[in-house]
């Protein structure tokens, strides 16, 4: 018999969407995949050379739970130059991924009873993560409109005495908005007056367009850093997702929760992984400016040629790496006698009759729209897109 809480638990939708992508192509067809979060670019081969260097020199050991000192002192480093945040060891913890660091950091914050604001589109994960803790997701819908941000205002209306914390992923997976810097402000100074930890999930901070700058919520003020904690990774930046490297910096007493936690789990990440993501921090950067660049013409094809379907809409995003169009006009149709009326409706039709992976909207709290993400090659970009036209041209 399982635990309840396993029972309840759902496997990860986008992951389940990869897995059955994977099972049609296995079966020879030719799918164009936008389900992926992950770049198609390989790791920059000194990358590389830094894990083959640390097996042939025997870092194949155990290492600090928390990670190795190079790397916190390279992650304080990069906290410095990118963000002006000072860090010292004992407020960073080196985990298996970003995910990892977040799963932790919600065991040592959340617990029956509490309540968490999470705002819409959220990541997929940050709802069921809450929710093994014992705690409520809060979920707080934002706006195309007011370019997906929660404001002050808006985070008042759910505020009660149980509520604990608020998640911000900016850039954000999966719509790719950022804050402006006066709205993080306004957030800020309301965790502040309510006593609420402010996760600030910033794995995408480098990949951002239009000469956009990222700017941190903790970096606007030493009140608002004392009660935030600062999710990031190598995945994204460095084409890494499989290392499986993230890390995290907070107040000391969190992140010594977090270690205790990471002692009795999965003890410290690769010690190989730790020395490849050394390399990432420390070594050239300009693989991230090509990727970006890369990308940012993707972005563009891909948010025309959705808009030029009749009736849909896409927010153009500012970073991350996925576009999350609007086909609520589209749906409520039908494909032959199938009814086409939810986002995961849409979703099947166009794995099973189009061979398109795509994810549905509802998954990220946002009923009627579509996640692709635009790191795949132009040539799937391109064949994928005509079949989503065609798709949508055949709906009655
Ligand atoms: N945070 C967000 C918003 C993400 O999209 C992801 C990955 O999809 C992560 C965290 C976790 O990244 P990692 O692969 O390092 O666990």
């Amino acid at each position: 018999m399982l635990s309840g809480r396993a029972h309840a638990l759902k496997p990860s939708p986008t992951l389940a969407i990869n897995a059955k992508e994977k099972v049609l192509r296995a079966q020879g067809l030719d799918i164009a995949g936008f389900g992926a979060g992950e770049p198609d670019f390989d790791t920059p081969q000194h990358i590389k050379n830094a894990a083959i260097d640390a097996i042939n020199k025997g870092f194949t050991k155990y290492t600090p739970v928390a990670g190795i000192e190079p790397l916190k002192d390279a992650i304080i480093e990069k906290f410095k130059n990118d963000n002006g945040l000072t860090f010292k060891r004992e407020e960073v913890i080196v985990s298996c991924g970003g995910k990892h660091g977040l799963y932790n950091l919600f065991q040592a914050l959340f617990q029956e009873g509490d309540e968490v604001i999470i705002p819409t589109p959220y990541w997929v994960s940050y709802p069921p993560m809450v929710e093994l803790t014992g705690a409520q997701p809060i979920i707080v819908d934002t706006r195309e409109e007011d370019d997906y941000q929660v404001t002050g205002d808006l985070i008042k209306r759910y505020i009660t005495s149980r509520t604990k914390g608020i998640v911000l992923n900016y850039p954000s997976n999966p719509v790719g908005s950022v804050y402006t810097v006066e709205n993080l402000a306004q957030i800020g100074k309301l965790a502040v007056e309510h006593n609420l930890y402010i996760v600030s999930d910033e794995m995408y901070e480098k990949l951002v367009y239009d000469g956009y700058k990222h700017t941190s919520i903790a970096s606007i003020d030493n009140t608002f850093k004392e009660r935030t904690i600062i999710s990031n990774g190598v995945s994204k930046a460095y084409s890494m997702t499989g290392w499986r490297i993230g890390y995290t910096a907070g107040p000391k007493e969190i992140i010594s929760a977090m270690s205790n936690i990471q002692s009795q789990s999965t003890s410290n990440p690769t010690s190989i992984s730790q020395y490849a993501a050394l390399a990432a921090l420390t070594g050239p950067q300009d693989f991230i400016v090509t990727m970006v660049g890369e990308f940012q013409k993707r972005r563009d094809y891909l948010v025309r040629e959705l808009t030029s379907i009749p009736g849909v809409t896409c927010y153009n995003p500012r970073g991350a790496f996925y576009v999350f169009p609007n086909f609520n006009a589209v749906l409520g149709k039908k494909f032959k006698d199938r009814a086409i009326d939810t986002s995961a409706a849409l979703t099947e039709l166009l794995l099973e009759e189009f061979h398109t992976a795509v994810v549905p909207g509802a998954e990220f709290g946002k009923e009627g729209y579509l996640r692709l993400s635009f790191a795949t090659s132009m040539e799937v970009i391109r064949k994928g897109i005509e079949r989503i036209q065609n798709a949508a041209a055949s709906l009655v």
